[in-house]
């Protein structure tokens, strides 16, 4: 059997037509650099996210990278982040010249743990950056009275959950991404509305940060030559531009099959004693980057290798608490530890999770995690 974590092959037959006629189109134009896409796959992105403005980039770590660029911050300013995240959300702090705080996260949720998160809190701090981890939004109404509270910016990271929708107390539902000063996401191939290279954008309902982020992204220039500050050379490509029109029309489609390959999961593998499936968010809406277990009592190491032998693919994300890479040890005192975050880093494990279900493969999943339990 071919399992696979994530199946684009599929998913591109399906559209392979329309995708096709895109990319040809650009050729046929010979429009590579801000071709007509790009503009275009610009504003149907607004409109789906009900954003005023969205700024594409390269990538999504530029696009964090940029978010920070507009924020005025100066050397030695302090971001917030949760350590328990892929690298590139601290990664740009540092580059910056600022200062990794990287705190703890909810066991249940993945998400930023404010409680007690004062104490990290001094007068250099300017930012906190949530993560909406495996798909999930982060609990924003906490965390932008948190913001509000101690005048802290709040750039979310939304690389892994383009399509969730956050709902407020009041009733008030918004995508996030949109819900922060600014929102940066990611289309690399295998991010939920990926395209066939690397792609970003920022997300902002603020005019002025949003013609800061379109001068920093063009090298610093609003009038061609005329550079105001420093800047970067980061645009989305017109051929991948092309490919996320296409894509973005099906999302909600893709985020409902994920779904369905999740309640799938759930339905077999919840009566599991030594694993806990996924638990949801009260506020947020799941689209399922992935799909990730807790194993309980160590087996985590164990059942990913009996997986491999049995050709089923699977990932740990993350293995490493970012406090203890080598590169993040300038930003840390010697023996620093967040108890949640080092528990996750043993205990996670992401199945095989993508918009082209099959009845077949999942069984077979399920049934050799059962066999490695029985
Ligand atoms: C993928 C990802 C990024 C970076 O995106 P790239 O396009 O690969 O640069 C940033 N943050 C998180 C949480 C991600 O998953």
């Amino acid at each position: 059997m071919n399992v696979q974590m994530v199946d684009l092959k599929s998913q591109y037959e399906k559209i392979r037509d329309e995708i096709n006629t895109g990319i040809q189109e650009c050729i046929d134009n010979t429009a590579f650099i801000n071709g007509p896409a790009v503009k275009e796959f610009q504003q149907d992105f607004e409109k789906y996210l009900n954003v005023k403005h969205v700024i594409p980039c390269a990538n999504g770590t530029d696009a964090l990278q940029i978010a920070m660029m507009a924020l005025d911050l100066k050397p030695g300013d302090e971001i917030v982040c949760p350590a328990f995240t892929y690298v590139a959300t601290a990664e740009v702090i540092g580059l910056l010249g600022l200062k990794p705080i990287m705190v703890d996260v909810d066991e249940q949720t993945f998400d930023i743990e404010l409680e007690g998160l004062e104490k990290y809190l001094t007068p250099n701090t300017k930012a906190i950056v949530p993560v909406h981890l495996y798909g999930q939004g982060a609990n924003m109404e906490k965390i932008l009275e948190f913001a509000e509270k101690h005048n802290l910016f709040v750039i979310e990271d939304n690389a892994q959950a383009i399509g969730s929708d956050y709902t407020f107390t009041d009733g008030t539902v918004k995508k996030t991404g949109t819900i922060g000063h600014i929102g940066c996401t990611s289309f690399f191939p295998s991010k939920n509305l990926g395209c066939y290279g690397d792609g970003g954008a920022l997300m902002t309902n603020d005019d002025d940060l949003a013609s800061k982020i379109r001068m920093i992204a063009n090298h610093g220039q609003e009038k061609k030559y005329y550079h105001k500050v420093l800047g970067c050379n980061s645009r989305l490509d017109t051929i991948q531009a092309a490919i996320l029109k296409v894509k973005l029309k099906n999302l909600d489609q893709y985020s409902a099959a994920r779904n369905k390959m999740a309640a799938y999961y759930d339905e077999n593998l919840k009566d599991i004693a030594e694993i806990q499936i996924p638990e949801r968010a009260k506020n947020a809406t799941h689209v399922f980057h992935q799909y990730t277990l807790k194993v309980k009592n160590g087996k985590r190491d164990e059942l990913q290798k009996y997986l491999a032998e049995k050709n089923i693919p699977s990932m740990v994300y993350y293995p490493l608490p970012l406090y203890k890479q080598e590169a993040f040890q300038q930003y840390v005192e010697e023996n620093y530890s967040l108890p949640v975050t080092e528990k996750l880093c043993s205990e996670v494990i992401s199945l095989p999770i993508h918009t082209e279900f099959n009845q077949e493969v999942s069984d077979y999943i399920i049934s050799e995690i059962k066999n490695f339990f029985n």
